[in-house]
């Protein structure tokens, strides 16, 4: 199999991301945010509007449906365009941001990453992102997950990714919603997991898991 996609831990080591192991992360991303809607609406009704599962499912069932022209194209090309099909379906507060997420990480990662390309360029996305939500970790969002991950994926074991996520994502109950619609309910947003948070650490868990399952 590929050396590839497999050595999200190896400093320096390109990243040979061929159209099977494409093909298998999209995949894998996708069918995780779409098994665990109803978890995600569930979350969304407490803090928000309850739209959230089905904004994602809605936007990653348009990724399936596209996985054949997704997948054929190089790597920053497919991550980019999953941005877009994210932009235009899945709608929200967190179609953007997803969306902004992917499409500067297309724009800014190399056909073959190494270690160091994948952390900058996912740097890059999470600054956008930043600046698209006018927000940063510590206000119960996405970012939350988001800008932890950055840094360990810049310093960490890329094995603790998934788990690290998590624990992103667990931390924002008792924090206080200081952006979107959950911000709405002040203090009475504490208590509770962040319906983006969760969405976020889904995603890194299963790039993760689909990246690694090529080694
Ligand atoms: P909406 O809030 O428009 O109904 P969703 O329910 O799809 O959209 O998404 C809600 C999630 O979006 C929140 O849980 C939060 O993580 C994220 N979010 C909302 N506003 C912001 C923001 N300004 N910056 C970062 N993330 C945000
Ligand atoms: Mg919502």
């Amino acid at each position: 199999m590929s050396v590839i996609a497999t050595r999200p831990g190896r400093q320096g080591e390109a990243m040979e991301i061929d159209e099977a192991a494409r093909r298998r992360l999209i995949r894998t991303v996708a069918e995780a945010v779409i098994e665990h809607a109803d978890e995600l609406t569930v979350l969304d009704q407490a803090i928000g509007d309850g739209d959230h599962g089905l904004n994602m499912k809605r936007g990653f069932e348009a990724v399936l449906a596209d996985l054949d022209r997704l997948a054929a194209q190089p790597l920053p090309e497919a991550v980019h365009e999953v941005g877009m099909v994210l932009v235009m379906h899945v709608g929200g507060a967190s179609g953007p941001l997803f969306g902004t997420l992917l499409l500067q990480l297309g724009s800014s990662l190399p056909e073959r990453p190494n270690r160091a390309d994948l952390a900058a360029a996912f740097a890059v996305a999470v600054a956008a992102v930043k600046a698209r939500g006018r927000s940063d970790a510590g206000s119960k969002t996405l970012l939350d997950v988001l800008v932890p991950v950055q840094a360990a994926l810049a310093e960490g074991d890329p094995a603790e990714l998934p788990a690290l996520a998590d624990a992103a994502a667990a931390a924002t109950v008792p924090m206080q919603a200081l952006r979107g619609r959950a911000s709405f309910l002040g203090a009475r947003s504490i208590g509770h997991l962040d319906p983006g948070a969760r969405s976020a650490a889904l995603m890194v868990r299963a790039a993760y898991e689909a990246l690694a399952a090529g080694a």
